[in-house]
């Protein structure tokens, strides 16, 4: 046998008058499908059975009222009936014995305050602030009783609430871990806090124009693709803004073509979340320099960001780049210029162009392929396949000996990127 539980709650009930949740909190991994409140009355029960074996005894008459102090109605009736005792009820020591009895109210509010805000979500989580002076007396209880049954007055609270918050949002799932929404209920004083989770969704970008940028506005730029996500969508989704990031990025100057570049949208505290398929319609862009992909709508979590922004240098980049060259250049040249540049590594150093506090930071990448086509006399296409996080303008002009190899120390001459396009983004 166990340690006896009924001695145990009974020296608990000599300490300090609990309630019937209070008290069987104390052994809440005892039992199966119980609530705390039956295990509290049930022991309470079972005390006074005990006791009213012997209640001829003096001390076992003082500890039957403990148990009426607590508020067991059979010690109460049986005292006044019995013994002409009238014992009056005592506060419970922990949590005041009011507590539980507001978890309806607020169920009910946190229900009122979802259907007035609107908040359309799936899954949901509950949480609770518990006064502090509360969890110091549920500790000292626990301490002193011995507690390696109990469970805190806070699980017990969220518990309650999640299943009667279950009976009235059927159509809503409870989610631990990555809920659409958070409620944060204070116990004490009633307030409700819904705190909205952003919804995180995964497509990829297509810049049709040069001169607008990813997420900065900068003098130079038109716009940005954070920016027309913002002025465009957020108002679609009820959302507060939109952050950007994706996976890599390219020059203000520099089209993002093919099938786009692979990018997560943070909408911040939406109103909306449809699903995938009404997503489609939700971040349809027309007109703008930015088209979104609605065949890789992918509504995603958090992590998917820390998981975009490692593979950037693992995607295989295809570049389209127009150079013009500074002397004529023969077939042959150019065909042997393609073949050195076959799976060759290129070392750069950051280019003068980009201004860091750490300028000289060193970086390996892969050329993989190079396919030149002479478009005509000095001016050459140049089709670049490369690993993702290569400076493509570098690995053209040389940057002045910070990347090396590069097209111009292949040829032997300075050669000018004119214009550059990303044609693809390989997964
Ligand atoms: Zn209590």
């Amino acid at each position: 046998m166990e340690p006896d539980i009924v001695s145990r709650a009974l020296e608990a009930l000599r300490r300090y008058s609990l309630c019937d949740h209070c008290l069987g909190r104390l052994f809440a991994r005892l039992g199966y499908g119980l609530e705390n409140d039956e295990r509290g009355r049930s022991l309470k029960n079972v005390i006074f059975l005990h006791l009213h074996g012997r209640a001829s005894q003096e001390d076992t008459l003082s500890d039957i009222v403990k148990l009426a102090e607590s508020g067991h109605e059979p010690s109460l009736r049986y005292l006044r009936d019995v013994h002409g005792i009238n014992v009056e009820v005592k506060k419970c020591y922990i949590c005041g014995g009011e507590l539980f009895n507001n978890v309806d109210y607020l169920v009910k509010n946190i229900v009122d305050k979802i259907h007035e805000e609107g908040i359309e979500f799936k899954t949901y989580h509950v949480g609770t602030r518990v006064p502090k002076d509360v969890l110091m007396r549920e500790l000292e209880v626990a301490t002193n009783v011995g507690s390696e049954w109990a469970e805190s007055i806070k699980r017990e609270l969220n518990r309650l609430i999640g299943k009667k918050l279950k009976d009235l949002l059927p159509d809503k799932i409870f989610e631990r871990l990555n809920p659409d929404v958070e409620i944060i209920v204070d116990i004490c004083t009633g307030k409700i806090d819904i705190e909205v989770k952003p919804l995180y969704v995964y497509t990829r970008y297509r810049k049709i124009i040069r001169g607008v940028s990813q997420v900065q506005l900068r003098l130079n730029v038109i716009t940005s693709l954070q920016k027309t996500i913002n002025d465009n969508i957020c108002s679609r989704l009820g959302a507060r803004e939109a952050i950007v990031h994706a996976s890599g990025r390219e020059d203000t100057d520099v089209r993002m073509l093919g099938r786009g570049r692979p990018l997560v949208i943070s909408f911040i505290n939406p109103r909306r979340r449809p699903s995938e398929n009404e997503l489609r319609d939700v971040i349809r862009l027309e007109d703008e320099p930015f088209e979104l992909s609605i065949t890789d709508v992918k509504i995603v979590n958090r992590r998917m960001i820390e998981k975009l922004k490692g593979e950037a240098t693992r995607h295989v980049k295809i570049y389209r780049a127009l150079v013009l060259l500074s002397q004529d250049v023969t077939d042959e040249q150019i065909r042997s210029l393609e073949e050195y540049f076959h799976n060759r590594q290129i070392v750069q150093y950051t280019p003068r162009r980009i201004k860091r506090k750490s300028p000289k930071k060193r970086r390996v990448r892969m050329v993989y392929e190079l396919k030149v086509i002479k478009l005509c006399s000095r001016l050459l296409e140049l089709i670049v396949k490369c690993q993702g996080g290569l400076y493509v303008k570098e690995l053209i002009t040389g940057d002045e000996g910070r990347t090396s190899p590069s097209i111009s120390d292949a040829l032997g001459q300075d050669v000018r990127p004119l214009l550059l396009d990303v044609l693809d983004v390989l997964d």
